[in-house]
């Protein structure tokens, strides 16, 4: 079996975890599997040079040294419990400690210029996953795996120059991917690789947005046809809902890509959601595992899967809504269509839209961070008195996700008694295009309940 494994920030939270991880590895490199490995930066890294930047652009020097003390410290300590013979331990260090001066240098230039661009941010940021990946490498090193240390770029993942959120360059990514990690599989080497980074056909260095190592993952679980792409967390797989809102929550055994796709999209932070795109078009099958319990068999995602009619909940909090009605307009089939691109043209999230059949009258659910600009944005977007406009916060959405509900009646029937058995009251519903959601907007404080009863209602925890 080829595959591709994607180690998060958890599972490189420190030295322990990184050698978890590294073991894991070896098991699998014992039973014949062929892997390619991603790695996140060490959890909490990558905001930490964000925090860093922003002190270097506002010129505090003092800040900055401290930072890098942490940094190196922490690097240090992982280097330690990661990796056991002393020689290989002060090798990988010694080059840990060239790069962290290397950003050490770029911070202090950057205090002195006091701006940072989003091509030198991304340079930064690159820093998080080169740093962890080495130790992680080092680690498989000392368990005897043949493995070699790769950037995302020496891997073959060439993007845009979409700084921040670059994409990558499809064709040429397959084919250099496929040109330099095959003759490393083949010879049994493990190709260790940064996750997250990239560059351009020039070289310079891109990230591929918040989250991104799973992205890395399947582009490169793509682009060689592995069997099967593993990523490794700290929690079991996909949950049901979220388990500290729902004690009871349990890992789903199996769902679709577009089921994750549509969790992504409500809030629930699985995966990068755009790393399904890859694995998707390639059919192949992504697994989420986690270190504590490798036997466990996670979350199974694929194009299709079987199983409950709903799989999973999720809610989004800090939610407001919008409610637009168009008593006076003449042309009330423009309001929906002027209010989303209004919205998009600000880059707000619509979560749901709902409107009346007459179409005069739409509400929108956004979140509540962006009530203010997208208010204002609305009011000055139609004539005066050509629409009415309101609002009410406090709000959260909450989503009902599964393929089965598909062409199934009752399924919203059952949402809404479920709910009104509680005495909760629904501001708003809508229903996915798909059919693989229906969501509704309650509020805040009505959220855990409703959250707890659809769990119950649903058998998610059976
Ligand atoms: N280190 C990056 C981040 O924190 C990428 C990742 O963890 O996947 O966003
Ligand atoms: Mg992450």
């Amino acid at each position: 079996m080829r595959y591709v494994m994607k180690f998060g920030g958890s599972c490189m939270k420190n030295g322990e975890n990184i050698r978890r991880s590294a073991e894991i590895v070896k098991q699998y490199r014992e039973k014949g599997g062929e892997i390619v490995t991603i790695t996140s930066a060490m959890s909490r890294v990558t905001d930490e040079i964000l925090d860093a930047l922003k002190k270097a652009e506002d010129g505090r020097e003092g800040e900055i040294e401290e930072f890098i003390g942490k940094l190196a410290e922490k690097h240090e300590e992982a280097c330690r419990e990661a990796i056991n013979d002393s020689q290989l331990r002060e090798e990988t260090w010694k080059e840990e400690e060239a790069e962290i001066n290397e950003l050490r240098k770029l911070l202090s230039v950057i205090a002195y210029l006091r701006e940072v661009t989003p091509r030198v941010r991304d340079y930064a940021l690159s820093f998080g996953e080169r740093l962890s990946t080495r130790i992680f490498w080092g680690s498989l090193l000392d368990l005897g795996i043949r493995a070699e240390y790769l950037r995302g770029w020496e891997a073959g993942i060439v993007t845009n120059e979409n700084f921040g959120s670059a994409r990558p360059l499809m064709t040429v990514t397959y084919r250099e991917v496929k040109k330099r990690l095959t003759p490393l599989l083949e010879k049994g080497i493990v190709p260790v690789v940064t996750g997250f980074i990239a560059a351009t056909p020039e070289g310079v260095v891109t990230t591929l947005g918040r989250g991104g190592s799973d992205y890395s993952a399947t582009i490169i679980g793509a682009a060689l046809g592995v069997d099967e792409i593993i990523l490794w967390k700290d929690v079991e797989g996909v949950m049901t809902a979220d388990p500290k809102l729902v004690p009871d929550a349990r890992t789903v055994p199996r769902m679709s890509y577009e089921e994750v796709v549509e969790l992504a999209y409500f809030g629930a932070q699985v995966i990068h959601p755009l790393a399904l795109e890859p694995a998707s078009r390639e059919n192949i099958p992504i697994r989420v595992k986690s270190v504590f319990n490798p036997s466990a068999e996670g979350t199974l995602i694929t194009k299709i899967a079987e199983g409950p009619t709903v799989k999973a909940l999720t809610m989004i909090k800090n939610s407001a809504i919008i409610l637009v009605g168009g008593a006076e307009a003449a042309e009330p089939s423009m309001i929906a269509p002027k209010v989303l691109s209004l919205m998009h043209e600000l880059g707000i999230r619509v979560l749901m839209l709902s409107q009346a059949s007459s179409q005069a009258n739409i509400s929108i659910a956004i979140p509540k961070d962006d009530l203010d600009r997208a208010l204002k944005a609305i009011r000055s977007g139609f004539a005066p008195g050509e629409v009415q406009i309101d609002h009410e916060e406090g709000i959260c959405v909450i989503a009902v996700i599964g393929s089965g509900m598909r062409g199934k009646p009752g399924v919203a029937a059952k949402i809404f008694n479920a709910v009104a058995e509680k005495g909760i009251n629904v501001r708003m519903i809508a229903q996915g295009s798909s059919e693989l959601n229906i969501s509704f907007a309650v509020r805040e404080e009505d959220g855990v309940k409703a959250l707890r009863s659809l769990h119950e209602e649903f058998r998610l925890n059976a």
